[in-house]
């Protein structure tokens, strides 16, 4: 089987690592990839945007499966023009792919199909949702719509932090937010295969979003992560399903716009009941990195058999183990990330079932790998306990020679 990974980050390296080791896969290409992912497969420049250039490289590169990496491609509806042009792909619709491009539309979803989440309210007008905030008061929740990549929530204290926030959305005049209930509790993701009507949990994790140790500090695309996430027991996991993925699935389909591929769901967990902060539609970054290292070759069947419709016919084969991963960034980053700087002892470090250096901000430059990106590296272990993966990461991580990056020390301590 000739499979293509669109994307070019630590997500899609460790994608790319986990389908390599399934027999079935005979040809890898990614595009466009990077210097990590250079090393077990392909890399073709291709914009990944443009669903007709997709097309066309498939059809000449006799590829069988294409597996989308990031949001991107699939909120401007690479999958759909794919699936036009007959290529078995991993990745929701344009329309489906809303899950994660309109929080609006996602608590409309929610609304309409009764999966708990937060109190919310839409506003395309800054003077009623500066009302709006004044009347419900503070903590509230104020967040963009539209992809902001992380960058459009403030979770105010305050009346006037929520009110800033709305001046910072509204700064061109126009704008439009929706306005938010603040839960409480504990956050973790939770994410699961579907193919239309069928669906596999495919695991959990935790991600360290602020920059400091702590958890403190500005907000990140994520510092680290780790498989399983203790708070979502396999009874939080069972109410997941059945109140807040199921009902969801249920309703896009009803809406003639059937959900493929992987859900993230990002929930709250109070007392054992989840609640939806938001739907994520492609794996997380870095998340995936650590279920593809829990999962290995066998994502790939999994992968395939959702995308042809088949997931009732499949199973996820789990180990009694734990995955960690530290994400090493470049100094400054999510400032400006100092770029350029060598990476050296990546070599001398091992590349086993269980230890990987996954690259997703990396380049080569006169052959020495540099730094090129906000996160650069994403160093990964199992290990039979949460403790022993931890203690494999960090050690690989000492012995990476790169003075322009950084990591937290402290990936995993929530659940330590
Ligand atoms: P990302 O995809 O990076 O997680 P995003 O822009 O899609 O970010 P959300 O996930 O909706 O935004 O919110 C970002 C973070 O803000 C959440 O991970 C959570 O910590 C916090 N948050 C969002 N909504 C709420 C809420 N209603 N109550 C409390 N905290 C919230």
């Amino acid at each position: 089987m000739n499979v293509l990974i669109l994307g070019s980050g630590g997500r899609e390296h460790a994608l790319a690592w986990a389908v390599k080791q399934n027999p079935k896969c005979d040809r890898l290409i990614a595009a466009p990839g990077n210097p990590g992912i250079a090393r077990i497969a392909e890399c073709a420049d291709l914009d990944i945007l443009d669903g007709d250039a997709v097309a066309l490289f498939c059809g000449e590169n006799a590829v069988d499966l294409v597996i989308v990496g990031p949001e991107a491609p699939l909120a401007a509806g690479v999958a759909d023009r794919l699936r036009d042009a007959g290529v078995l792909v991993f990745g929701p619709s344009q329309e489906a792919a809303k899950l994660e491009a309109s929080k609006a539309f996602t608590k409309d979803v929610c609304d309409a199909c009764g999966a708990p989440t937060a109190a919310w309210a839409a506003f395309s007008d800054l003077a009623e949702a500066r009302a709006h905030v004044r009347r419900e008061g503070a903590p509230i929740v104020v967040k963009a719509d539209g992809l902001a990549a992380g960058k459009g929530v403030t979770v105010a204290q305050s009346v006037e932090e929520a009110l800033a926030a709305l001046d910072a959305v509204f700064s061109d005049g126009q704008g439009s937010v929706v306005i938010e209930e603040c839960l409480t509790g504990e956050e973790a993701s939770f994410f699961v295969l579907c193919d239309g009507t069928a669906m596999l949990p495919l695991g959990t994790a935790q991600d360290h979003k602020r920059v400091g140790e702590g958890d403190t500090g500005p907000n990140t695309g994520g510092m680290g992560a780790y498989s399983p996430a203790p708070v979502l027991s396999d009874a939080v996991q069972k109410r997941a399903l059945d109140e807040i993925v199921a009902p969801t699935l249920a309703e896009m389909a009803r809406r003639g716009t059937p959900y493929q591929g992987v859900l993230y769901a990002g929930l709250m967990i109070e007392n054992g009941a989840p609640k939806l902060i938001e739907y994520n539609v492609r794996f997380g970054d870095p998340e995936c990195q650590v279920l593809m290292m829990r999962l290995g070759g066998q994502v790939l069947d999994l992968i395939q058999a959702c995308a042809e419709g088949r997931l009732a016919q499949v199973q996820a084969h789990w180990a009694d183990d734990h995955a960690l991963t530290v994400v090493l960034a470049g100094n400054g980053y999510p400032g400006t990330p100092e770029k350029g700087t060598p990476i050296r002892g990546l070599d001398a470090l091992p590349e086993t079932s269980s230890e990987m250096v996954f690259h997703a901000g990396t380049a080569e430059r006169e052959r020495q790998l540099v730094a090129n990106g906000g996160r650069v590296l994403n160093v990964t272990a199992r290990g039979e306990t949460l403790q022993e993966a931890r203690d494999r990461a960090y050690a690989m991580v000492d012995r990476i020679d790169a003075p322009g990056l950084f990591c937290r020390r402290d990936i995993g301590w929530r659940a330590l």
